[in-house]
């Protein structure tokens, strides 16, 4: 199957500055030439697609979300549904993410394995999706922000999360999850904000701890993510290992140093704390979420804004099943991100070239170049001069994923 994309304005995420009109040749699954449409050849019997004054660019990718999460404010609702339930809305999560332009996401943890399942089920063409890379359960230390059991009630046994006090247990985690088809290894290096008991500021794992699991996943060529907030667990995560920060509210020059040094990526989901202060508990979110997420806020949109001056690789991420933090609605990290003093530019970057870094497909997803996957997105208007407008479904033309048009918008 041979398609070609002509006279379109390309933002091609290498970096450069969109140009055009060009013509993008899609051979199968992958890009096969890029160009001036008055040079490219296009081939006879391929079907065209006409993109004149429309704007092409690499599908988006969120590096942070929680398929299987709803966005539900009241998080006790979830122990009352069925697995198969959520499996089937993760399902609509993810049509939902790849309708909005979304090619590609990096699960940060789930359960009872719905999103290996998914993943699978994705990738089999059974239902449609972006490509997946997955967590399945994040470590967490008893009582941290990753024990179900902190605000949780005590006879509750929910299988999400897996809690590890020494590093023979954190290995067995680590390897338990890469047994069952994780890609990535998620560690809980400080407190949260949605977790009762604990606060953002508060270690998690240990340096010991993390390093027997960084060490199983670098072992089969994986790596790991912490979610980390405070200054002193965001430094262990870093001299453990990770290769990245998620969160990252306390940054301190030192940290930063450190994840310059060690080439540690930052996904900051400035969308997870907006939200959660602007609908506060009028909206039903705890008291204690709110608190904490205000107490936070200014902090971590001024450590964003610091790594993002220093240099620090920012990659795109939302967190995406957070309290009103929906999936379908992930490109409203961009708005944010630009907000808190980010080019818009470098937004496109965080969510196209630097989230298939992250994910360690930097030489074959991100970017519109040959030999990539074929993964695009048509968009009527230009986020470079309004990044609000990928956030508006309808201007979102065509999805396409591998080289097939998932969605086509008139
Ligand atoms: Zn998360």
């Amino acid at each position: 199957m041979v398609l070609a994309v002509k006279n379109a304005t390309l933002f091609d995420g290498s970096g450069a500055p969109p140009y055009g009109p060009t013509t993008v040749i899609v051979e199968g699954d992958r890009i096969a030439s890029v160009g001036p449409s008055a040079e490219v050849q296009i081939p006879e019997n391929c079907e065209i697609l006409d993109a004149a004054g429309k704007f092409l660019m690499p599908g988006l990718i969120d590096s942070h979300v929680h398929i299987t999460g709803s966005g539900d404010p009241n998080r006790l609702k979830a122990l009352k549904e069925l697995v198969p339930h959520q499996a089937i809305r993760a399902a609509l999560n993810a049509r939902a993410t790849l309708e909005a332009g979304f090619t590609a996401i990096r699960d940060a943890g789930a359960g009872f394995l719905v999103d290996v399942a998914l993943k699978q089920a994705i990738n089999e063409g059974l239902v449609p999706g972006p490509r997946m890379q997955v967590a399945c359960r994040g470590l967490s230390i008893t009582g941290g922000h990753g024990d179900t059991r902190n605000g949780w009630p005590p006879e509750v046994e929910f299988k999400g999360r897996y809690v590890v006090d020494s590093p023979d247990e954190a290995r067995r985690a680590a390897r338990e999850q890469l047994r069952d088809g994780a890609d990535h290894i998620k560690l809980h290096a400080t407190g949260g904000v949605m977790s009762e008991g604990d606060v953002p500021t508060a270690r998690g794992l240990t340096i010991d701890e993390m390093r027997a699991a960084i060490e199983e996943a670098h072992n089969v060529g994986k790596k790991a993510m912490a979610h980390a907030q405070g200054s002193t667990g965001i430094k262990n995560a870093i001299l453990a290992g990770v290769s990245s920060i998620e969160h990252g509210f306390y940054l301190t020059d030192e940290i930063i140093e450190l994840m310059l040094k060690k080439d540690v990526f930052l996904v900051p989901t400035l969308a997870a704390v907006h939200h959660i202060v602007e609908k506060g508990t009028e909206a039903g979110i705890p008291e204690y979420g709110v608190r904490k997420a205000k107490e936070a806020q200014k902090a971590h949109l001024e450590s964003f804004a610091k790594a993002y001056k220093a240099g620090v690789k920012i990659a795109m991420g939302t967190d995406a099943a957070t309290p009103f933090n929906y999936h379908g609605k992930n490109a409203l990290e961009l708005e944010l991100m630009v907000k808190a003093g980010m080019k818009p530019m470098d937004a496109l970057l965080a969510a196209t070239k630097m989230g298939a870094e992250l994910m360690g497909w930097g030489d074959r997803m991100g970017q519109v170049k040959p030999g990539y996957w074929a993964d695009l997105i048509l968009v009527d208007g230009n986020p470079l001069e309004d990044i609000r407008v990928l956030q508006d479904v309808s201007r979102i033309k065509v999805v396409m994923k591998a080289g097939k048009i998932e969605v086509r918008r008139q």
